[in-house]
């Protein structure tokens, strides 16, 4: 038997769960099919302040709140002896001043059920294998736990499968990211002595001359996210001894030092490679994809969820509009849109490894008002092309890194 029904939810992970939310409480009849069942482990805890406009509009925030994560008001970046710390209060964009760190398992499971209460029939352990669309409806195969076969039709269908990227491999729209293949070794530990600096926002330590990077995001409960980026095979490298450099490493950052043991650590360290990737388009006949399954191109500004909850957010949206009759283009309307917040982020991704940004962040006298435009970048207002921060961005990183070089060299000529 097929079951019907208005929209399909490929994933409940927070691009799915904003999504599926959003459109239940329009009273729209909608399925989440999930491969998993939650919770379930997924690495990417630090958000942005951005991303709690989409909880909020989704019907998600409160249920967030209950479970009282770490608060996150702020993020600091650290090379050699500089540092440079943004506060978000303290921001150009008149938006959220604060967000959470968050251990994704219990995170995301509270997104999907709160979808679930909103209205989504959320199911575990269905795992999408083929997908079929046209112009009248769309038809999905799963999978079920005890190995059943199942159909369900829709008029719409949303892919937000994350890594699985199940439209993407099933209708061949991949594309290969324009950034090198990197990788990163992690894990979490009992944070025995946590510094009180250290006790709310994420760290990240620039290393090996702009190439790799270490965080260090706390969690409410005294535990902590370590973990290092860098060239593929640096990190294979690091994690070719079952990562007992990794572990002796981490202890040579000043602000890491003693604060964990060998027996602190809650899981052996794990490896992600080459998880940067591009889609040739975001929309068809019928479907859109949301989240990591569009395009992920790198975690040092922490601005995953907050795209997987932006994109389906404008997604959502739009499938409400169309569903009521109206023209959508998906073009104009949600892929160049999308494109113009990932490319702004693109810039700042690219100019961090080339040193443009660090150049600009550890000068010793940043202007404030430079600051807090950065900022706003920085808490995820990519979209607000008030700040010249985010309009200029193609071109202002690499101008004024050129402008602070020359300057630091007349200074020490
Ligand atoms: P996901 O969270 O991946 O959810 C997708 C869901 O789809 C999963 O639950 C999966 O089981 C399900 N699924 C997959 N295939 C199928 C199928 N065939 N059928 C049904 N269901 C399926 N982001 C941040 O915001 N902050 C960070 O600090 C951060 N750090 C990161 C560090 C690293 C090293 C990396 C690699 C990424 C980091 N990210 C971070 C990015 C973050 O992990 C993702 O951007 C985010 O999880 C995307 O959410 P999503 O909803 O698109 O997908």
């Amino acid at each position: 038997m097929t079951e019907s029904f208005d929209i399909i939810v490929m994933g409940a992970g927070p691009s799915g769960a904003v999504a599926a939310s959003y459109l239940a409480r329009l009273n729209y009849k909608v399925l989440i099919l999930e491969k998993e069942t939650f919770p379930r482990f997924v690495i990417g805890e630090s958000l942005l302040p951005c991303c709690m406009e989409y909880l909020d509009e989704a019907g998600l925030i409160d249920a967030v709140k209950e479970r009282g994560f770490q608060v996150k008001s702020g993020a600091g970046f650290y090379r050699e002896d500089k540092r440079c710390e943004f506060f978000f209060d303290d921001q150009y964009t008149k938006g959220w001043t604060w967000t959470w760190q968050v251990k994704r398992a219990e995170f995301d499971q509270i997104l999907a059920e709160q979808a679930a209460k909103n209205g989504a029939d959320l199911r575990y352990g269905c795992e999408v294998t083929a997908v079929q669309c046209s112009k009248e409806k769309q038809t999905v195969q799963y999978k079920t736990k005890d190995g059943g076969l199942k159909t369900a039709e829709a008029l719409f269908i949303i892919d937000a499968s994350g890594y699985g990227r199940v439209l993407p491999r099933l209708f061949d729209l991949g594309k290969p990211s324009s950034f090198k293949a990197r990788g990163a070794l992690f894990s979490h530990f009992i944070d025995v002595k946590r510094t009180p600096e250290a006790s709310s926002n994420i760290f990240v330590h620039s290393f090996n001359n702009n190439s790799s990077w270490i965080w260090a995001i706390p969690f409410s409960d005294g535990t902590t996210s370590v973990g290092i980026v860098g060239d593929q095979e640096y990190i294979q490298d690091m994690a070719s001894d079952g990562a007992v450099q990794f572990k002796e490493f981490i202890r040579t950052f000043e602000d890491l030092n003693g604060r964990f043991d060998e027996s602190s650590y809650l899981f052996e360290p794990r490896t992600i490679l080459g998880y940067s990737v591009g889609v040739k388009s975001t929309f068809g006949e019928g479907y859109v994809l949301a989240g990591n399954s569009t395009e992920f191109l790198d975690p040092i500004f922490s601005s995953g969820v907050t795209f997987a909850t932006a994109s389906g957010m404008f997604s959502a949206k739009l499938i409400d509009r169309q569903l009521r009759g109206e023209q959508v283009d998906w073009q104009t309307e949600y892929e160049d849109k999308l494109r113009k917040g990932i490319d702004v982020f693109r810039t700042y991704v690219a100019g961090w490894y080339n040193g443009d940004f660090q150049t600009i962040i550890f000068t010793e006298n940043i202007n404030p008002e430079i600051k807090k435009q950065i900022c706003s970048v920085l808490a995820g207002y990519v979209w607000d092309e008030t700040n010249p921060f985010v309009k200029k961005h193609d071109s202002i990183l690499a101008t004024l890194a050129q402008v602070i070089r020359i300057k630091e060299r007349e200074k020490t000529a």
